[in-house]
């Protein structure tokens, strides 16, 4: 039960003790930076990729203060985006300029990482490290993010104690600055790449709205509002160059949100001003039909200010062909306000305005010629309807002049010829007949020119009128006049009701009916067929006959006055019967064609206007 000795074996496990202590920080790293990528993957925005960053550093990295800045090297200006202690904003950038920003700017171009500690000695000569050391800062590192040679931004690491920021620390910023300017470079061209098919997508509706064919004042409308989506601006304009003065004058403004009233107060403006080629930036651009992008106009000696406080311009010229007919022009109050890119972009549209601006040219001489002819036409057609009523009227006062006349003519011969017949030869009776005969062919003659000057005298009033009444009444006046002796006559018992005037109607279906049965065929019997039908609004009414026919080479001709193919002895009449019809028809809006075979016969078809239902 006594100890005697005591053995002890003992080994040194502290090597093997910071090796597990590595192994699990390094595992503790990798997992920190899967979860970065992780979230990184699932930001939209470089911002969202920079909190996400910020976050896990602050988790996994022993500084009082992390800020990471992100640099516009054109601007001359960094966006800060910080996490810790010291600083309040958490998050939302602040824009400061990069001059004296950072203690070694080239150093970090070129990749280089800067570590200072206890630097209270140069501090002395450097503003911004006197500064940080103010605010209790003793440790500071600069770690470049780097896209190839390209220095994107800064992650700065701060701590109050030296030490603290030691080679894990720097590894750990070395690996997070390295992983999000690979996300920060992919970010921006993603959003290059959408900017651009924006841009596209602009491009392509504008040319779609400018392809309309509409009037000028319209198309400068469309033009404002295309460039509105498009550029960004204060003032925007489309000049166009006119040939008799050799100025630009306005064609298209933007209102500035302003209105019509200030628009049209601004285009007067403007032309007061108007240019003249070669004067000032616009007129520089339509005399050598070359773009002009500048940045500051105070530094470039063609500006001539019509604006107050513009900065930046892009003029592009408008082509047609090899012609310059004027200029689109963009001034805005912001210094370099306008990229390459949008110089391009406006190039692009300038060409689809010229060619819209073409057409509204085109169309607006089209329209003029179309109004000019109309007001020929119609002065035209004034002077002939006063020349045919003036006719008609001249028609209608001789006709009935010569009616007294003729009636003594008619009168005293045939007096001469019942009283004095017997005291007279043969010869002077049948000489007293063909007078009688010829004083009655000319009434009659004289009788359808006052039917024909009178048609439609009165005024039209249509109404709905039946045919089978009416076709009845004439029929029984022809049958007493001895025109249906042996014809075989039939009217469909289903005429329709037309709408038209009972005076007017009479006369052509008295007309048509008269001729049916008077041109007939010798040695055949002789066959008039009255049919109707409706087809649609439309009464269509056939006077069919198997008489004589008609050659084609008149079956427009005879529609005219006087018109006659035959000799009175073969087959009496005046040549106004079908002139009447037609007439009358086209009073009551109607029509009538003729269609025949020489020898078979002929059909007259008239269509009116199918009176309403009730
Ligand atoms: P008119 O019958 O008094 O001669 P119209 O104007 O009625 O005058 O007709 C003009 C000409 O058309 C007629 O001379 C005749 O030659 C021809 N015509 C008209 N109707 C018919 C018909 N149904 N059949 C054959 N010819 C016709």
């Amino acid at each position: 039960g006594q100890v005697i000795r005591i053995y002890g074996a003992s080994q040194d496990i502290t090597e093997r003790k910071r090796a597990e202590e590595a192994i699990q920080r390094a595992n503790r790293r990798l997992e920190a930076l899967h979860r970065l990528d992780g979230a990184i993957l699932q930001a939209r925005s470089v911002e969202e990729i920079i909190q996400a960053a910020l976050e896990h550093l602050a988790q996994s990295v022993p500084a009082d203060r992390i800020s990471i800045a992100i640099l516009d090297e054109e601007k001359g200006e960094a966006t800060v985006y910080a996490h810790g202690v010291l600083e309040k904003d958490v998050g939302r950038g602040r824009i400061v300029p990069l001059e004296g920003l950072f203690y070694d700017l080239p150093g970090l171009r070129r990749g280089q990482l800067t570590h200072l500690e206890n630097f209270e000695s140069l501090a002395k000569s450097n503003e911004i490290l006197a500064q940080i050391l103010n605010e209790g800062i003793h440790s500071v590192v600069n770690i470049p993010m780097m896209a190839g040679d390209e220095l994107l931004g800064v992650l700065n690491l701060a701590s109050r104690q030296a030490d603290t920021l030691n080679e894990e620390a720097i590894q750990m910023g070395r690996e997070v600055a390295a992983t999000i300017a690979i996300a920060i470079r992919q970010a921006r061209l993603a959003q290059q790449l959408r900017r651009r098919l924006d841009e596209l997508e602009a491009i392509y509706q504008a040319a779609q709205a400018l392809q309309h064919l509409v009037t000028p004042e319209q198309l400068a409308q469309n033009i404002i509002a295309t460039l509105e989506k498009i550029l960004d601006y204060e003032y925007g304009a489309v000049l166009l160059i006119d040939e008799s003065s050799g100025r630009l004058l306005p064609f298209a403004l933007s209102d500035q949100g302003k209105g019509p009233e200030f628009l049209e107060a601004d285009k007067a403006y403007v032309a007061s001003r108007s240019p003249r080629l070669g004067e000032g930036i616009t007129g520089w651009v339509a005399q050598t039909g070359q773009s002009v992008r500048v940045g500051d106009v105070r530094q470039d000696p063609r500006y001539v200010a019509m604006r107050e406080n513009v900065r930046s311009e892009l003029c592009v010229p408008l082509r047609l062909g090899d012609r310059v007919i004027g200029v689109v022009n963009v001034e805005s109050r912001r210094e370099n306000a306008y990229s390459e890119n949008d110089q391009r972009i406006l190039e692009t549209v300038a060409a689809q305005i010229a060619i819209a601006i073409q057409n509204s040219r085109l169309l607006e001489q089209v329209q003029r010629h179309a109004q000019e002819l109309e007001l020929r036409v119609a002065r035209r057609t004034a002077e002939l309807l006063e020349a045919n009523r003036s006719l008609e009227e001249f028609v209608y006062s001789v006709s009935h002049d010569l009616r007294a006349p003729l009636r003594a003519i008619t009168g005293f011969a045939k007096i001469i010829a019942d009283r004095h017949r017997a005291d007279l030869n043969e010869e002077a009776r049948r000489y007293f007949d063909y007078i009688l005969q010829a004083a009655y062919n000319m009434n009659q003659l004289i009788s359808d020119l006052l039917a024909y000057s009178r048609l439609g005298k009165g005024g039209i009033s249509p109404q709905p009128v039946p045919l089978p009444e009416l076709l009845e009444e004439i029929l029984s006046e022809l049958e007493s006049s001895g025109a249906t002796a042996e014809a075989d006559i039939r009217i469909a018992p289903d005429l329709p009701t037309v709408q038209g005037v009972p005076t007017l109607l009479r006369q052509v279906f008295a007309n048509l009916l008269d001729n049916a049965l008077k041109y007939r065929r010798p040695g055949v019997k002789h066959r008039v067929e009255v049919r109707g039908r409706t087809e649609g609004n439309r009464a269509v009414i056939e006077v069919t006959d198997n008489g004589i026919g008609i050659a084609p080479e008149y079956q427009e001709k005879i529609f005219r006055i006087f018109q006659r193919l035959h000799s009175q002895a073969d087959y009496p009449g005046t040549g106004i019967g079908l002139a009447i019809v037609k007439k009358a028809l086209k009073l009551m809006e109607g029509t009538v064609e003729v269609e025949s075979q020489p020898g078979a016969g002929s059909v007259f078809r008239v269509t009116l206007k199918a009176a309403e239902r009730s």
